[in-house]
């Protein structure tokens, strides 16, 4: 290895697959890989079509809905403003804030021209429906913000509760990124009622980076043709017009597309529930060797409140809260890749992305080496 790779996530791992734990973006399968380098396609012909519906019959039961998902080509961050470029109108927005992603969240909209309230709650916990409730029922808004999963504390709200809230206020959408959610997380936006959800590819969908998913409510595509603001290329009434006739507006990531095609057959296989099975097995998992770790002197101990975590990521607050960066680099010297801690936790916790296509007996391997380097 040269000096380069022991930086954090610089190891290459492609000789070792099963290695690479960083909380996106996540290893991708050496099949799925190689599907990139099939050759391209007019974006107006045929071929493209049939691609884009298979990649549609894929995507349905992926997202548990029954409306098309759009498929962007954007990181997730574009399909968060397009979610509030598209659904507010005008009214104030509420971002519920729980750590740096949600907080980029409202910083979106803040950059767009809305009002924001940022609501923020002690990192690592999450918003409380019943909070949730008496909120809106003294101020109107157009929209909230949330993240399912912040990736950055490794908490998960409640979805289906909170969507639950949201319902009660028909002028009020319910915008979630759910970047560690989806693939990973059982999520049933049309069940739960859930105006835009968003993804993108290259975490627990443990495709490369590059594109993004998302989908609309029947109340967000009437709110987005009332939106001024919302632009042309996320403009949801337009990327859905094209959509159902299996075409993109623009000239999409081909290359990406096959890759998605394959990774969505993988996914099917192996069958959404049993997907979810997995995260929440790895997630114990993790758990499970924090609690062993304490046992032996080690004052670790898991980021997020109990009840309120995320099965695609869990942050692990540092002894003494220092010392992560130096546990990342030793990890990558023995040929491990895990994340650092994001933004403010950046030094006193390290974070694991048990998500994607990641088992059990690979979460093994790393948490036997992370031990023997904490220890
Ligand atoms: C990674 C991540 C994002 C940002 O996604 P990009 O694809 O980098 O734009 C947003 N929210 C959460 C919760 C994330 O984990």
């Amino acid at each position: 290895m040269g000096p380069d790779e022991h930086a954090n996530g610089g190891a290459l791992m492609g000789d070792t697959p099963g290695r690479f734990f960083l909380p996106g973006p996540t290893e991708v399968h050496p099949d799925v890989l190689a599907a990139q380098t099939k050759p391209m396609i007019g974006h107006r012909g045929s071929a493209i079509k049939e691609l884009m519906a298979s990649i549609d019959r894929g995507l349905r039961p992926v997202f548990v809905t029954e409306h098309p998902v759009i498929v962007s080509t954007s990181s997730a961050t574009g399909l968060m403003e397009a979610a509030l470029r598209n659904g507010v109108t005008g009214g104030k927005v509420l971002s519920l804030i729980t750590g740096a992603f949600s907080k980029r969240f409202a910083a979106i909209g803040t950059s767009c021209g809305f009002d924001v309230d940022e609501w923020e709650v002690e990192w690592g916990t999450v918003h409380s429906p019943g909070d949730l409730a008496d909120r809106l029922a003294s101020e109107s808004y157009d929209a909230v913000t949330l993240s399912q999963s912040e990736t950055s504390t490794g908490s998960l709200h409640d979805l289906a509760a909170i969507a639950d809230v949201v319902a009660g206020h028909p002028d009020t959408l319910l915008l979630v990124d759910s970047v560690t959610g989806i693939g990973g997380v059982e999520t049933r936006p049309d069940e739960w009622g859930v105006d835009f959800i968003l993804t993108g590819s290259q975490k627990a969908l443990a495709l490369p980076p590059g594109l993004a998913f998302g989908v609309a409510s029947e109340r967000m595509m009437e709110r987005s043709k009332e939106a001024q603001g919302r632009g042309w290329y996320f403009a949801l009434d337009r990327l859905m017009d094209q959509l159902v006739s299996h075409q993109t507006p623009a000239t999409p990531a081909i290359s990406l597309l096959y890759a998605l095609d394959l990774q969505l057959e993988r996914i099917l296989d192996e069958g959404m529930e049993a997907r979810w099975e997995r995260h929440l097995a790895m997630q114990a998992r993790t758990f499970e060797w924090v609690a062993d770790m304490r046992s032996q002197g080690v004052g670790i101990d898991v980021f997020a409140a109990e009840g309120a975590r995320s099965p695609t990521v869990t942050c692990v607050a540092m002894p003494g809260g220092e010392g992560a960066s130096a546990v990342v680099a030793e990890m990558a010297a023995r040929g491990w890749v895990i994340g650092g801690g994001y933004g403010k936790l950046s030094e006193s916790t390290i974070r694991i992305g048990h998500m994607g296509d990641h088992t059990v007996d690979e979460l093994n391997g790393l948490l036997e080496v992370l031990g023997d380097v904490l220890r």
